[in-house]
């Protein structure tokens, strides 16, 4: 497949999980990849080796760094928002820098880097952040500052759909229902309780989230904006 030969791809945390599918899913088009990551250099780097793609250290709870590594990228055909982490439990115990990192993370993050990719990015260009179902349900306790991050997403996608859609520009968002990643481990202690709310009971693969994503990418998708595409298993059914 060479759906993507020709175009500049930027994966926001493309180490490991879903970011590493989406990697080699747009590197395995053709496509000139490179991603940033934390913590995770080794794993990083076989991915670049893996795939042709080039790793770069970014935190994205570092504003200035984030938005230096997006603007460094050049004119990029594709921005993929995938880094995102969770805070999990009772908001009465949870530490609020916690809450703080993970709303830097997974909302001022994203909304900077849509921003200064759209300052260059050409006619066409497409935007897509992953969110969560639980942007739209949350059904167990313990969930609130995370699900609070991904609507915030929703917002953000419907605006910017508005400001840059007259250059064709899409803004988009993937929300995943779980997915057996580190984050969520098909085999870990939310399996159950988790397979009990969904219709198809098993984790989603982080390969059919990436799917998703080519062809929210892709040259099929130019009239999809400023909309929200769950692929949960029937978790929001
Ligand atoms: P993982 O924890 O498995 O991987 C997260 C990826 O994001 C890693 O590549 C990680 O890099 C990167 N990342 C995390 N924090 C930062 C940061 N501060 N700066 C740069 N990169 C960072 O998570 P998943 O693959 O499961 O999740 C990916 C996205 O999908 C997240 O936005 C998550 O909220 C969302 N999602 C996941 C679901 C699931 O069930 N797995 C369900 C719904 C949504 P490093 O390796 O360096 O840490």
């Amino acid at each position: 497949m060479a759906g993507f030969q020709g175009k500049s791809v930027l994966v926001l945390g493309g180490s490991r999980g879903i970011g590493a599918a989406i990697v080699r899913r747009f590197a395995g088009e053709g496509a000139a990849v490179s991603f940033t990551y934390a913590g995770s250099r080794d794993a990083a780097e076989r991915l670049a080796t893996e795939t042709g793609s080039m790793a770069v250290q970014a935190d994205s709870a570092d504003r200035d760094a984030m938005i230096a590594r997006v603007r460094e990228s050049g004119p990029l055909d594709v921005l993929v928002v995938n880094a995102g982490v969770g805070a999990f439990g009772d908001p009465l115990e949870q530490d609020p820098d916690a809450v703080d990192r993970l709303i830097r993370i997974n909302v001022n993050a994203p909304y900077h880097a849509a921003v200064e990719a759209a300052r260059r990015m050409p006619e066409g260009g497409r935007i897509i952040v992953i969110g969560s179902v639980n942007g739209d349900r949350i059904p167990f306790p313990g969930l609130a500052a995370y699900a609070m991050s991904k609507a915030a997403l929703q917002g953000m996608a419907r605006g910017l759909a508005r400001d840059f859609g007259p250059r064709g520009i899409t803004v988009n968002v993937v929300q995943p229902g779980p997915i057996d990643t580190e984050l969520n481990p098909a085999d870990g202690p939310m399996k159950d309780i988790q397979h009990a709310v969904m219709a198809i009971k098993r984790h989603g693969r982080p390969e059919e989230v990436a799917a998703m994503v080519a062809w929210l990418a892709g040259p099929e998708a130019g009239f999809v904006t400023g909309a929200m595409h769950t692929i949960d298993g029937g978790f929001g059914a």
